[in-house]
């Protein structure tokens, strides 16, 4: 298999992978820090880089039916949340594209320059 190489975020505060570093996104993606995970406390985020989407399926939520697909580390292939593919109720369909990350999965660091 060939080596995937990850692409890099120039932000001076951004969240890694716990396990392997990769970036996966910048402060400015969290749209709300105040979403639960399958494992605890999630951040709810626009955009990420790095990641593996993984098969779709529908699941039952605290807000409802959506169609969600788990996303994963490109590099070390660790479960880090999941993206909202579709939403059934209207007033859940802000969250369509939209991913959960992990807290627990993932590391902030901070870059000076
Ligand atoms: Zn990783």
């Amino acid at each position: 298999m060939a080596k995937k190489h990850q692409v890099y975020i120039n932000n001076v505060r951004i969240y890694c992978c716990n396990t392997c570093h990769s970036h996966l996104i910048s402060q400015d993606n969290i749209i709300s820090r105040a979403f639960q995970g399958r494992h605890g406390p999630a951040y709810f985020v626009d955009h990420i880089v790095n990641i593996t989407i993984g098969a779709k399926e529908e699941r039952m939520l605290m807000t409802g039916m959506h169609t969600v697909a788990d996303i994963s580390c490109t590099i070390c292939q660790t479960k880090l949340g999941w993206k909202y593919l579709h939403a059934f109720e209207s007033n859940q369909k802000y969250k369509e594209n939209k991913c959960i990350l992990e807290r627990a999965k993932i590391s902030k660091e901070v870059f000076w320059d």
